[in-house]
């Protein structure tokens, strides 16, 4: 039958049980690596914790890049919402340029009279414009 030594980890204070006769054993909690003399079966608390420190570094390197990452969507949002509003204003110009250009043509076909046409056809020109650099700007 093996036999069972009990030991508190060093580091963060858990109860282990260890198989009798290993030399060495890792902490199941916290990873830390403990040396045991198994000569009088005393602990002997020699102690290496790198990987404690290796882990901490990695959580904070890991906590740094989600804060990293959290902003650079934020700022990627914010991008979106002013490129969304921005085309939405010009489809708004454009589309409200189109309508009046084409209400003014009608209006110059129905009073014959040619001040509206050049109205209507700036207007259109306009629309055209608007629509045009809002295609270049999403290139
Ligand atoms: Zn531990």
């Amino acid at each position: 039958m093996v036999k069972m030594i009990a030991l508190k980890c060093p580091e963060c204070g858990s109860k282990l049980q260890i198989e009798d006769g290993h030399k060495e054993c890792f902490c199941q909690y916290c990873g830390h690596k403990i040396l045991l003399d198994d000569g009088n079966k005393k602990v002997n608390v020699n102690v290496i914790n790198t990987y404690h420190k290796i882990d901490d570094a990695r959580i904070k390197e890991a906590e740094v890049d989600k804060l990293v990452r959290l902003k650079e969507l934020e700022v990627e949002e914010k991008k979106l919402n002013k490129k969304m509003k921005s085309r939405r204003f010009r489809a708004i110009l454009g589309l409200s340029l189109l309508i009046i250009g084409g209400g003014a043509i009608i209006l110059s076909r129905i009073f014959n009279d040619d001040g509206f046409f050049e109205y209507g056809f700036f207007a259109i020109i306009g629309a055209l414009l608007v629509g045009f650099c809002a295609i270049i700007g999403d290139l």
